[in-house]
């Protein structure tokens, strides 16, 4: 029979760590805990088994599950000592979703499980309090009505505000148990009045909704937008975790909090949390009130007045930290840790490996592998390499001027300047239309997160650092200001007010989520230094990576960047970015309108000196690394205009016939530009264009070695090529015309020259384009575009409905398809070194940049790697990944 449930709980548990998959990430780390002896609430996990059998079965469950639970109940009864259900000796448990990737805030969660008319009197009975027993039950009602019934936690607010009016008290602690009594009744009433049917009162139909409620919020709207950002299949289903209760609000010596072994902002190597006196957890991670520091030091520099942990309860804070000091040895990672503290009694709640910036994330690595805790490649293989996008964005220029309209808390690093918006919906409308937004709020919860992801930075006028929009932001790379409490924001009015100033929605602010400042208007940026940490990662990691990382660059400016970044090389100069440029474009219309190869040579002879000069100075910057230039690809059309109105513009500014450009723009006219008169094609039709080109390259090369005395080795590459023959045609033309150019200087350079892969008739037949070509460079945007059969310029159309049904996982332009094109990839690759052993290969489509894709290009042997500038160090990191996976997986293959 399947086991659905297993226990934890009383020093020991049936699963361990790594049991992720099974248990989910907080499961599989409660077992952990609770088998090290450390002080766990005794509870059980219902598998994700449970939750995929849920779903592919018509969402009903496994019938083995009923009697498993019960039996996990009855065995937390036993450890505890205490009866679920039982007002006399009153076991409450709680609720909660745990997937195998942590998803925080986004599925659904129940406390104070068990409660009903009869327990919550065993319950002030047994803690001698009936305040908390009853403001417990409010709780535990508003909670459950919210998440299993349906009915908006609003509601209950409403109804809360309206009692304290009515007694004329301002704040919750101000109300007595019979407030809270009162209270409950209302709520109850509302429940019946919206259901038709009363408040449940039996504790295992209460149960039953809690696990149905958080199944079903693997699904909500909020699970699935953050499975899609973080690429978390949906396959994968939650476990429900169901652990006995203990209250971190029954009075002065009880406290709830959340604690970080190292500071998830600045990977700082020192305790670093925030807890709350008489609380309970969702009170911190809500960022309903603003929590104290749990040590001297945090208080002291964030200048706070009320004590903090360590000054307000020493001795259990003495235990606390030596419980997470061996929770970070154990784990070998900076642990993100949730506890309470139950009338002076401590109880782990949660531990994980802490989510942190990109900047933390690199310095806890280079820490732990410096301590010794870790190896070099384990750092290496620690940090996401997409996360190293944070860093490479400008931040704010300390010498620029900054007016300061508020200070909140630093709870996530980078800058950002944006128009403020006060709504995630809107954040995402006015995204998309290209605005830059700063998303500011009292506080944000779960619903807001496609705002946040939105926006360019975050704001919040409550909250601490561990706040939702805090934990959020660092995840999402966001920069975040939290907690600035001199923000009064006015909703209606669609404006905050700051230090007596207003701004209104619309207005430029910029953000140092570093400092916390929030500052009127834009602020000047610099570009990021890529120093200390970063640098000692990305050697580690150069000394792993087998393949070799170039960049797609053109211009000057790219270039350098990507020779800043690490880059190994150009991988992709596309010339025809060269055309459009200032004095260029007229050149390149004369040679379109020209009505003979006479006329074109003409016009050609005018971009030459321009082409060459182009190449110089790339050589010049890629001095030493090999540069891969791609000779003239787009279909002719793209360089005149199409319209009448702009045709005419053209032909008076240039002096060229209005009525022979609108002759040549019909008979250029194509239905499918896309598989028409482009790539290669051109340079068949028009060879003088490919030969102009070749010269170029090439006197520019010979140029270089003239002034330096080191000679570029230029790479030749022809595009969309589908056929052996043609490929002949163009290495024949490509040879003749640099014969021609070491001729006539009276020197030579030497030169490669080969293709891109774009085509699966190219891929099929890799073995003859062999045969004349000297390298191959896998263009996967038209390798994707031609084997689907989609136009990558079309694709947005449908590609959403694709994914929102999850006929595509991912996007199939942005992560490689490697079933289908990664197939012709291996057989261009295998078929291409049959017929030239060891010949050099490459991808240069956007996927070269994609982590994913790149472990792939590792996996078939590929040489190199080439993607935008901005993605080289991520490339760099990404290949180190895959040659380190590469290796694990040989070793395993030895052991077998
Ligand atoms: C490609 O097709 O993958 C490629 C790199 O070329 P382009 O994007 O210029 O078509
Ligand atoms: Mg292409």
């Amino acid at each position: 029979m399947s086991k659905w449930v297993y226990g934890f709980g009383g020093g020991a548990a049936d699963g361990d760590a790594s049991m992720k998959n099974l248990l989910g990430g907080k499961g599989a780390n409660l077992a952990e805990m609770s088998s090290l002896g450390l002080p766990v609430p005794p509870g059980f996990t219902i598998t994700t088994e449970a939750c995929v059998h849920y779903y592919s079965n018509g969402q009903t469950y496994p019938d083995a599950l009923k009697g498993q639970v019960a039996e996990g109940l009855a065995k937390v009864e036993g450890v505890v000592g205490k009866r679920f259900g039982d007002a006399a000796n009153l076991l409450l448990v709680s609720v909660r979703s745990g997937a195998r990737a942590s998803m925080p805030g986004m599925m659904d969660t129940v406390l104070n499980l068990g409660l009903n008319d009869q327990t919550v009197e065993g319950l002030a009975g047994l803690s001698g309090d009936r305040r908390f027993a009853f403001d417990s039950y409010r709780r535990f009602i508003t909670m459950y009505s919210n998440v299993v019934l349906g009915i908006g936690h609003d509601r209950f607010e409403e109804l809360l505000d309206d009692h304290k009016d009515r007694q004329g008290v301002s704040i919750d602690t101000d109300l007595t148990a019979k407030d809270w009594e009162r209270l409950v009744g209302d709520y109850k009433a509302l429940v019946e009045r919206e259901l038709g049917r009363p408040f449940p009162q039996d504790p295992h139909d209460q149960l039953w909704g809690a696990i149905g409620a958080v199944f079903a919020s693997w699904m909500n709207d909020r699970a699935k937008f953050y499975r899609r950002m973080h690429d978390i299949p949906e396959s994968w289903g939650t476990a429900v975790n169901v652990q006995s209760m203990v209250f971190g609000n029954m009075g002065e010596t009880s406290a709830t909090g959340v604690a970080f072994t190292r500071n998830p902002s600045t990977g700082e190597a020192r305790l670093y949390g925030e807890f709350l006196i008489n609380a309970q957890g969702e009170d911190v991670v809500a960022g309903i009130r603003t929590p104290q520091s749990l040590t001297r030091a945090g208080r002291e520099e964030m200048g706070d007045k009320a004590p903090s942990m360590e000054e307000a309860m020493p001795e259990v804070f003495g235990q606390f930290v030596d419980v997470i000091g061996r929770l970070e040895s154990h784990y070998r990672d900076m642990q993100d840790i949730e506890f309470t503290v139950e009338q002076g009694r401590l109880w782990m709640l949660q531990t994980r490996n802490g989510k942190r910036t990109a900047k933390s994330a690199l310095k806890v690595a280079v820490d732990l592998a410096s301590e010794g805790v870790i190896s070099r490649e384990e750092a290496v293989s620690r940090v996401e390499p997409a996360a190293l996008d944070q860093l490479l964005h400008p931040t704010l220029d300390p010498m620029a001027h900054r007016h300061v309209i508020a200070t909140g808390l630093p709870a996530s690093p980078g800058a950002a300047t944006g128009k403020i918006v006060f709504d995630a919906d809107e954040a995402e409308r006015l995204n998309q239309l290209g605005d830059a937004v700063i998303l500011v709020r009292e506080e944000t919860s779960p619903e807001d997160i496609h705002g946040m992801h939105a926006a360019r930075g975050i704001v919040t006028a409550r909250g601490g650092m561990t706040s939702h929009a805090a934990v959020v932001a660092r995840g999402m790379g966001r920069p975040c200001v939290s907690g600035a409490g001199e923000i009064r924001i006015d909703d209606k009015a669609g404006e905050f007010t700051a230090r007596g100033r207003t701004f209104r929605a619309g207005q430029i602010i910029t953000i140092d989520g570093a400092k916390g400042e929030v500052l009127d208007g834009a602020v000047d940026m610099i570009e990021p230094e890529l120093t200390g940490d970063f640098q000692t990662l990305m050697g580690w990691a150069d000394e792993v990576r087998r393949l070799r990382v170039r960049a797609n660059a053109e211009t000057p400016h790219d270039a350098k960047t990507a020779r800043g970044f690490g880059a190994e090389g150009i991988g992709l100069c596309r010339t025809e970015h060269m055309f459009f440029d200032g004095d260029r474009i007229a050149a390149v219309r004369e040679m379109i309108l020209a009505d003979d190869e006479a006329g074109r040579r003409v016009a050609l002879a005018k971009i030459e000196p321009f082409q060459k000069a182009d190449f110089v100075e790339l050589f010049e910057i890629m001095a030493g690394l090999p540069v891969t230039i791609r000779l003239l690809d787009p279909p002719l059309h793209e360089f005149i205009p199409h319209d009448e109105a702009d045709i005419d513009a053209l032909a008076a500014s240039s002096g060229l016939d209005a009525g022979k450009l609108k002759r040549r723009a019909r008979e250029l006219h194509e239905t499918n530009p896309m598989l028409g008169h482009r790539g290669c094609r051109l340079g068949v039709a028009y060879p003088e264009i490919y030969e102009m080109q070749v010269r170029a390259i090439l006197e520019a090369a010979l140029e270089v070695k003239a002034k330096s005395g080191d000679a570029p080795i230029p790479e030749i590459m022809h595009p969309l090529v589908a056929l052996g023959l043609e490929m002949k045609y163009l290495r024949e033309l490509t040879d003749r015309t640099a014969h021609a150019v070491f001729e006539a200087a009276g020197d030579r350079v030497e030169y490669l020259v080969g293709t891109m892969i774009e085509l699966p008739r190219a891929a099929l037949r890799a073995g003859d384009l062999a045969e004349h070509a000297e390298f191959f460079s896998f263009g996967t945007n038209d390798l994707t575009q031609t084997t689907f059969g989609i136009s990558r310029d079309d694709s947005g159309r449908f590609l959403q409905a694709y994914l929102d049904k999850g006929v595509f996982e991912t996007d199939p332009f942005v992560r490689l398809d490697q079933e289908g094109v990664g197939e012709l990839i291996e057989i261009a690759t295998e078929r291409g070194r049959k017929t030239r052993p060891g010949m050099k290969l490459g991808i240069c489509g956007e996927h070269g940049g994609d982590p994913a894709s790149i472990s792939f290009c590792e996996s078939i042997g590929l040489d190199y790697v080439s993607c935008s500038p901005y993605r080289v160090p991520i490339a760099r990191l990404a290949a180190a990944q895959a040659a380190l996976a590469a290796a694990s997986g040989e070793e395993r293959e030895k052991d077998r």
